[in-house]
């Protein structure tokens, strides 16, 4: 097999108490599964099943790290999210038997240029540009799932400066782990390296050149992000 130039570095991302790395394939994301986020957003978060959207596989970039203030935005969003890590596809997955496949979980920043987004939604648009830019997911170091307490309920949070901002409990998933996934598999065969961002509670709000955001899913993992000054 001889390509044409030589072939893109496979993304990745890191994992805790390992040098081995998670190669990412694809990253899914839940819109609007937390109600309070929901309400925040405009939307009746009442009977909607869960929906996705996706970023690309190097949108994924390691944490701690220093990402410059994307183009095309005045309005730069944080999203704190509980990631799941995908180590065994399939398709039409039984909510029962997704614990099955996950490899393991982390903490992310589903970054959002929310004008963008806006307008996507006002003019009936595609959300990309207002979601899958580059290093739109920064992501803490993955842990294997054997070292995760609990995917059912932990507090997760988000500050900026020091000040928090978004501070909840995965159990206010309108849609739990084991759910959104099995109608996730339902659309797609899901595959290892996949990448499930579970959606964010209330509290989403501007990032600026120089903030230092922190977050992080108690018992799973932390984060830190700098956003640095515009590319
Ligand atoms: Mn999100």
């Amino acid at each position: 097999m001889a390509y044409v130039f030589p072939a893109p570095p496979q993304a990745s991302l890191a994992v805790q108490g390992s040098d081995a790395r998670f190669p990412v394939r694809r990253i899914f994301c839940v819109g609007r599964n937390y109600e309070a986020h929901a309400r925040e957003m405009g939307n009746d978060p009442d009977r909607e099943p869960p929906f996705f959207f996706t970023k690309p596989a190097d949108a994924a970039c390691d944490t701690p790290c220093t990402i410059p203030y994307p183009p095309l935005t005045n309005d730069l969003h944080h999203e704190i999210e509980l990631v799941i890590a995908i180590g065994k596809g399939g398709a039409n997955i039984a909510a029962a038997d997704v614990m099955n496949h996950i490899w393991g979980a982390s903490v992310g920043i589903d970054l959002t240029r929310r004008d963008l987004q806006a307008e996507a939604k006002a003019t009936r648009r595609p959300w990309d540009w207002g979601k899958a830019f580059d290093l739109s997911a920064p992501i803490a170091p993955l842990k294997p799932i054997a070292g995760v307490p609990s995917l059912t309920t932990a507090r997760i949070w988000l500050a900026v400066n020091g000040e928090v901002r978004q501070d909840a409990d995965i159990a206010d998933l309108i849609w739990p782990v084991a759910d959104h996934i099995a109608t996730l598999s339902e659309a797609v065969t899901l595959a290892p390296g996949d990448l499930v961002m579970t959606g964010t509670p209330a509290g989403v709000d501007a990032l600026l050149e120089g903030d230092v955001v922190t977050g992080g899913v108690d018992g799973i993992a932390t984060l830190e992000v700098t956003i640095g000054s515009r590319a």
